[in-house]
């Protein structure tokens, strides 16, 4: 179902995809607006209505991404090589040690950290600059710590990075630059 809303004058489209779930919620991950509804919601206007100032923000991040420079010096192999260095960096300051270290193409994140504390990693942060793939190392060795995304999580990641708002901020707009690259995730490249 394709539809379409007026934001700032502009044409947003979006789509609706109905789910067994209990609260609505939005996704932007494909640069597209999507509602995820639960089946018998019957006010998807309301929803944008609701989450407005998020969608302009996440409009802004696609504009943004436009004028991104990825980094094409860096195959798949450098990335691993990159991110074992950081990886080893933070085990020594953290005094913690990941377990199993994995690299694939990802759809909907950077990285991830089970409850195993394996990690792994998104083989496309190889256009990312060397400070964003530095960050979501520690993003998900801070995992090791806290596995939620809660306070304490957080606290976790200010320790480092103050500024952890603006570079998530730059993450979502390379998020989209890659996205566009990569002809919407669908290269086939290794
Ligand atoms: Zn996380």
């Amino acid at each position: 179902m394709d539809k379409k809303i007026f934001i700032n004058g502009g044409k947003v489209d979006y789509d609706i995809i109905r789910r067994k779930i209990k609260h609505p919620r939005l996704e932007f991950k494909t640069g597209k607006l999507i509602l995820i509804l639960p089946e018998n919601y019957k006010t998807p206007e309301k929803i944008i209505e609701k989450h407005l100032k998020w969608i302009q923000d996440k409009l802004e991040v696609i504009e943004k991404s436009r004028l991104c420079k990825l980094n094409f010096d860096r195959d798949e192999n450098d990335l691993k090589e990159d991110i074992f260095r950081f990886v080893s960096i933070y085990s020594e300051k953290m005094e913690l040690v990941p377990g199993e270290i994995k690299f694939r193409k990802m759809k909907k994140r950077w990285g991830s950290c089970d409850n195993k504390g394996n990690l792994k990693f998104n083989t496309r942060m190889k256009y990312l600059p060397d400070k964003l793939i530095e960050y979501v190392v520690f993003h998900e060795m801070g995992h090791l710590l806290e596995f939620a995304h809660n306070r304490n999580f957080y606290d976790i990641i200010f320790a480092e990075y103050p500024e952890y708002k603006k570079l998530d901020l730059e993450l979502s707009i390379y998020w989209f630059a890659i996205y566009s690259h990569t002809n919407n995730f669908k290269d086939s490249d290794n």
